[in-house]
């Protein structure tokens, strides 16, 4: 288990840590700056000492992190290290992923799964197709950007998330849990929901957002996929 820094601040591009564990080409530290792959949201990149880290994932534990080494790394347990995020990179994937809760605010319809890469980003949604008008989504998207609401992150208990289900608004995407309380993201009078993923301070931070393309997936699938302009 990992203290897990990005939770607090996603700001934070760098860390000194310890090695306290190796599997293969992937290694644990005692505390990260790097995001692991979930909620959608794509693995951080950067470097452990000399080492690029070419993903980061999940380990089957709680708040375990496996950053994955380029092949020929060699840490060893116990190892004091300097860690570095790809912070142009991660900022992009913090931008995108802030988009998605402004899209999946202005698209009033069920959200049937997501994903953010750090060059676009999608919603599925349960909707007809005729519903979905690119120039105006994309137009409200951008008046809310410009609007500049701070974010805030908040935490809840697991009970108090069971006596509010709509705040999950991802049906395949899980609520992040853990020690018994649930991370919430608000981003006041546009959207409210249970959020493990780093976002920006700011909704005027992600800057002008582009609707590439809207594609039938599926009978309740609807895809919306996002670029930064
Ligand atoms: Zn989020």
């Amino acid at each position: 288990m990992a203290e897990l820094l990005f939770r607090q601040d996603p700001y934070l591009k760098s860390c000194e840590a310890t090695v306290v564990a190796v599997h293969g080409d992937s290694i644990e530290l005692d505390r990260t700056v790097f995001y692991p792959l979930g909620g959608g949201q794509a693995g951080d990149t950067g470097k452990i000492g000399q080492w690029r880290v070419l993903d980061t994932r999940k380990g089957p534990v709680a708040d375990q992190v496996l950053h994955v080494l380029e092949p020929g790394a060699n840490l060893t347990t116990g190892s004091k290290v300097e860690t570095q995020l790809d912070w142009e990179r991660r900022h992009r994937l913090m931008r995108l992923h802030t988009a998605l809760h402004l899209l999946g605010a202005v698209v009033k319809a069920p959200v049937t799964g997501g994903r953010i890469n750090d060059d676009k980003a999608h919603l599925d949604f349960d909707i007809e197709m005729e519903r979905l008008v690119k120039d105006a989504i994309e137009a409200r998207l951008n008046e809310l950007v410009k609007t500049g609401v701070q974010t805030r992150p908040m935490w809840i208990t697991d009970a108090e998330l069971d006596a509010r289900p709509e705040l999950v608004k991802t049906m395949s995407v899980a609520p992040p849990r853990g020690e018994g309380r649930v991370r919430l993201l608000e981003i006041p009078g546009i959207d409210l929901q249970a959020c493990g993923g780093t976002h920006v301070a700011n909704t005027a931070e992600i800057g002008t957002l582009k609707v590439v393309r809207i594609r039938s997936e599926g009978k309740r699938n609807k895809r919306v996929t996002l670029e930064l302009a």
